[in-house]
């Protein structure tokens, strides 16, 4: 992925708004968005630090220069995310980072944040994906209540928080065009799945924030908003939100009760593989099963430990 010059990872997907590809992890997996106003450059999401770089040449490859960059808005702190925050706020001295306020903390002192994802992915998976986490002084950093509106020039971007993935999550949506950005509030999916009858999308739940009725109201939320198109992180672009967000709300009530019948991680992870095969079937899909075990096995795990960890938690409230 290193080796694809930055402006062949750059697309444009809807009036001044460009998805880039991150690679992280591999190609179409991970992007950040740019929106561009005239002479002014805002980035929703980094990326993780090797994106950096990369990122910044492909903004230059729209005549502008980095130095454009006002602002980043990050949907939340996870670090497939945010991971690159440090790095890239210590390169554009001017911009501003804007994150919901749950966020903030995170991306200024990233150590508590950092102790957790090594707990979950490991230490082998953290230093080679991730490097060191960079802080990003208070001063530059704003937090961004629901219902924050936004300047870039001319144009103006509403955020609007959904929680369910993560307690600090936050959608934007651009009025000039009508795209929302979803970081991960709106599922996930591969275009490598997509199919005749659309795509593949399921609900992302990793340790240690899931709240299935929070992340309902999320998708409605969104849905709201009357997307012209849904821009989630992994990865693509969602142009049939009503269709999309039904499958994700069928995925988060079979995911609870798969959860509530499961006698152990290990079973509730094959229990959620199973759901996916389950609906490729349906679509007549059998062959393509292989490669959504390949393409879903990291997900399988995270979306497991999150839900089992809520269910651990659920259990001790009662
Ligand atoms: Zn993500």
């Amino acid at each position: 992925m290193e080796e694809t010059p930055a402006d062949k990872r750059l697309q444009q997907v809807a009036n001044g708004v460009y998805r880039f590809d991150t690679g992280y992890i591999r190609p179409r997996h991970t992007a950040c968005y740019i929106i561009r106003a005239e002479d002014r450059v805002a980035i929703v999401d980094c990326g993780v630090n090797a994106t950096i770089e990369p990122l910044l040449e492909a903004v230059e490859t729209l005549g502008v220069t980095r130095h454009a960059i006002e602002s980043l808005i990050a949907t939340h702190a996870h670090l497939d995310h945010a991971g690159g925050g440090g790095r890239l706020m210590a390169a554009i001295p001017q911009a501003t980072l804007y994150a919901h306020p749950s966020a903030t903390r995170h991306l200024i002192d990233p150590g508590k944040l950092e102790k957790g994802v090594r707990a979950v992915y490991g230490d082998t998976f953290f230093d080679r994906e991730y490097g060191a986490l960079e802080p990003v002084s208070s001063e530059r950093v704003v937090a961004t209540p629901d219902q924050t509106t936004l300047k870039l020039g001319q144009r103006v971007l509403d955020v609007v928080h959904t929680p369910g993935h993560a307690r600090h999550h936050q959608a934007i949506r651009d009025r000039q065009t009508s795209v929302v950005f979803a970081g991960d509030a709106f599922g996930v999916g591969y275009p490598e799945l997509d199919g005749p009858e659309g795509r593949l999308f399921v609900p992302e739940t990793p340790p240690n924030q899931f709240d299935p009725e929070a992340m309902h109201a999320s998708i409605d939320r969104i849905l709201a908003l009357t997307p012209a198109r849904i821009l989630p992180t992994h990865y693509g672009n969602v142009d049939k939100p009503a269709s999309v967000a039904y499958q994700l709300h069928r995925f988060v009530d079979a995911y609870v009760e798969c959860c509530m019948q499961a006698d152990s991680l290990e079973s509730l992870q094959q229990a959620i593989m199973k759901l996916y095969e389950q609906e490729l079937r349906r679509r007549g899909r059998r062959d393509d099963i292989p490669l959504m075990r390949d393409y879903y096995s990291m997900d399988t795990n995270l979306v497991a430990q999150g839900l089992w960890d809520w269910r651990l938690k659920d259990a001790r409230q009662r």
